[in-house]
């Protein structure tokens, strides 16, 4: 709790008096970013920071390995699909960039179960990303099954994001762009999904 309100106040003193106007313009007139980012939720891995994004400029939602589920319409609670709702059709957002990072311990889970204590939303959720496994190359094992397997998770997430039909229909259109990301936390290295590949940003 210390530590938030340390935050806080560091907040007041420096960046607000620095954004103040920034914060001052979105409030008289509104929001909208021109992305959307669907991130994991790992502590190390803030889309603002990865990205140098200001106030206003990134719409974020983030989940355990940042899965794009299929579209559904089964009377769920679709948390990531009502944000991709709102961010497509409402604020109309002109790109949607998954980010996935190295050592995802959600990713982890598809490769090696679930901690004991994480079974009851954490195992279901990652079987969304099942399919993934099944682009893996036999043989593979370790953190390179890892690494590879964070990079076809991210792939999965485009291939959901076009069976919505709304957003298939804005990127037929050329209004959306979908881009594939991993972030490497060691290396502080950006990749980018070209084709079937993943390559640094230069
Ligand atoms: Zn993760």
């Amino acid at each position: 709790m210390n530590r938030l309100i340390e935050g806080y106040r560091q907040f007041r003193e420096t960046a607000w008096p620095a954004e103040r106007q920034r914060f001052e313009t979105l409030s008289r007139d509104g929001q909208s970013p021109e992305t959307m980012v669907i991130a994991c939720s790992d502590s190390r891995v803030a889309p603002e920071q990865v990205f140098g994004a200001a106030p206003g400029e990134l719409f974020v939602v983030r989940n355990v390995a940042g899965l794009v589920p299929p579209y559904e319409l089964d009377g769920g609670h679709h948390g990531t699909s009502a944000a991709l709702e709102f961010a497509v059709r409402v604020l109309k957002v002109k790109r949607i960039a998954v980010l996935g990072h190295a050592q995802c311990g959600g990713v982890r889970v598809m490769l090696e179960g679930a901690p004991r204590e994480a079974r009851d939303f954490v195992e279901p959720w990652m079987q969304l990303a099942a399919p993934a496994l099944m682009a893996l190359p036999g043989g593979i094992s370790g953190d390179a099954a890892l690494h590879r397997c964070e990079e076809e998770v991210v792939k999965l997430s485009i291939a959901n994001l076009l069976t919505f039909p709304w957003i298939e229909e804005a990127v037929a259109a050329g209004r959306l762009e979908l881009i594939g990301f991993r972030f490497g936390i060691q290396s502080g290295v950006l990749t980018r999904l070209e084709g079937d590949r993943f390559v640094p940003v230069g």
